[in-house]
């Protein structure tokens, strides 16, 4: 978790010439009132680029007016005009995608194949969304009663929020407007104080494409613009992803207020490699799902549980790829892996690596050894490896969220499956085996949403839903595909009978069907 209330430059003036960042309301960028704002980073050279407004409950309340004042009109717009403006943002947004994947190198790091992949990612939930007409039919019976017939239609919520995470700036936002507004809801949307600028960018995306001013809104800020949105009666849902104290947070004050909460945490997730699987592939993928996005991904792999004999050949597999990882800025073409999204992030990172070895473990690659972690001001810290960590140990039993791989050493399978389902996150999992037996038993069996047989990031394809179990998620709606229709609207079921003069009688008893 990253602190977001010591980010917060309380009441000091703007630094002199930098780019203020503001929220985006009712259509248009509003500067901030608070006389609050919090510090953007280049996390690759360590310098301000930038600075962001951060708002105030008052100014909250502005934007959520504004999304409450189009939400009629947007309701009531026809699925034939909204599914338009979907496809229209699904090109505007598929024609952008370097520009927006520039904001996210900017401000998160990212190294440019990384940020085009997330765009991507996200574009997919939009296409998915364009399909709303389809997704938003319902069932009907006829002649469910002699005369009657009962159908069923799926509503929009109202105004509802999405909260998000420094980690994925473009496509966790995706990931929760697309469906909120095709389904009619009006959105405001509360992103990462740490890189805010891709929002602000998709919005005007938003308004290109003939959204109508209001039914999408940006409101930047900290713990005060967050909380105001948990307690504002004008906000039906409000979707989290972050970390997990921060998650439970949501969810427990968000509930409490009569609000729908879907509330994503953070993860530890295990790879669990048998015996007999292929180590060079299994290898290939350790190394891409640990270290991809400097290991910033709530899919990342960070636990590799090595069964039996697989142990010494794999973590020398894994060990052999490490030195030819290009640790890099994103203006380096040839760059696999950025920085940390904060000097503060990465050196929490970088002590697990003491705390591991004072603990019994073997750190096997340093990365504080990297040349960009010595002489660079940016925050970088290089690929590290430690194996024959145990579940006892501090580097375990926490989030990392870095580039920091961890192996465990198990005898058996049952051993593997026994600590995924001890962890208490549960995000996803995944197993390398050449044993269709083994696999099928393991997906039957870890207690994770997301399972990948010889696939370590299964990150559910957009017209299924993304979502973890055990602290990794609160609430019972997975997020995105199906499940976010499901979230952003209510059911109502319709009995209908139309008028047939020579039927009509009084009769008291209770209605049944006849
Ligand atoms: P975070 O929890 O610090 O912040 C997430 C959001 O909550 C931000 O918008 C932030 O401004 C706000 N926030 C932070 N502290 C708050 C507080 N005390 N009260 C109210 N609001 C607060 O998370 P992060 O550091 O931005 O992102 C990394 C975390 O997100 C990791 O734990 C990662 O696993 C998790 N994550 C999970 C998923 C998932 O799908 N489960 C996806 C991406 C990231």
């Amino acid at each position: 978790m990253t602190q977001v209330v010591e980010s917060r430059t309380s009441g000091k003036p703007a630094a002199p010439g930098v780019e203020r960042v503001h929220h985006w309301i009712a259509g248009q960028a509003v500067a901030g009132t608070s006389g609050h704002h919090g510090p953007v980073y280049d996390p690759a050279t360590g310098k301000l680029a930038r600075e962001v407004d951060f708002a105030s409950a008052e100014e909250v309340d502005t934007a959520v007016r504004a999304a409450r004042a189009a939400f009629p009109g947007w309701r009531a717009t026809s699925l034939a005009r909204r599914a338009e403006i979907m496809f229209r943002i699904r090109n505007l947004v598929d024609a952008h995608r370097s520009d927006i994947a520039a904001h996210l190198t900017a401000e998160h790091g990212k190294v440019p194949s990384d940020a085009l992949g997330e765009v991507a990612r996200g574009l997919e939930n939009i296409e998915f969304a364009c399909g709303i007409p389809q997704l938003l039919k319902g069932g009907f019976s006829e002649q469910a009663s002699t005369g009657v017939d009962v159908f069923s239609i799926r509503q929009p919520l109202g105004v509802v929020a999405g909260i998000t995470p420094f980690n994925f700036p473009a496509m966790v936002p995706m990931w929760m407007f697309a469906n909120a507004i095709a389904c009619g809801n009006t959105f405001v949307l509360k992103p990462s104080e740490k890189d805010p600028s891709a929002s602000v960018y998709v919005a005007q995306l938003l308004k290109e494409a003939g959204l109508p001013d209001g039914v999408f809104n940006v409101i930047h800020g900290d713990k005060i613009a967050v909380d105001r949105i948990l307690e504002h009666p004008d906000i039906a849902a409000v979707s989290f992803v972050g970390s997990t104290p921060v998650a439970r947070h949501i969810y427990e004050t968000g509930t409490r207020n009569g609000k729908r909460v879907q509330a994503l945490g953070g993860a530890k997730n295990h790879m669990v490699v048998l015996p007999d699987a292929d180590i060079d592939m299994a290898a290939d993928a350790a190394v891409s799902a640990a270290y991809g996005s400097a290991g910033e991904r709530c899919m990342a792999i960070s636990v590799v549980v090595a069964v039996g004999g697989v142990a010494d050949p794999l973590v020398d597999a894994i060990k052999s790829r490490l030195p030819k990882v290009k640790l890099g800025p994103g203006t380096d073409p040839d760059a696999e892996m950025g920085p940390l999204i904060t000097r503060e992030h990465r050196d929490k990172v970088a002590s697990y690596l003491d705390s591991g070895k004072h603990q019994g473990a073997d750190l096997v690659v340093d990365g504080r050894q990297h040349a960009l972690f010595k002489q660079s001001d940016g925050f970088f810290l290089g690929v590290s490896l430690l194996d024959k960590v145990t579940p006892d140990m501090e580097c375990y039993r926490n989030e990392i969220f870095g580039p920091v791989l961890e192996i465990v050493r198990v005898p058996t399978y049952g051993d593997a499956v026994a600590l995924v389902n001890d962890n208490p996150y549960g995000n996803g999992t995944a197993i390398f085996t050449r044993d269709g037996g083994a696999a099928r038993q393991f997906q039957f069996e870890a207690s994770a949403g997301m399972v990948g047989v010889n696939v370590p990031i299964p990150v559910p394809v957009a017209y299924y839903s993304f979502g973890g179990w055990k602290a990794s998620l609160f609430g019972d709606t997975h997020m995105y595909g199906p499940e976010g229709v499901q979230f952003y609207t209510r059911a109502k079921v319709v009995t209908q009978r139309w008028p047939d003069p020579g039927s009509s009688r009084v009769d008291l008893g209770f209605p049944r069907t006849r």
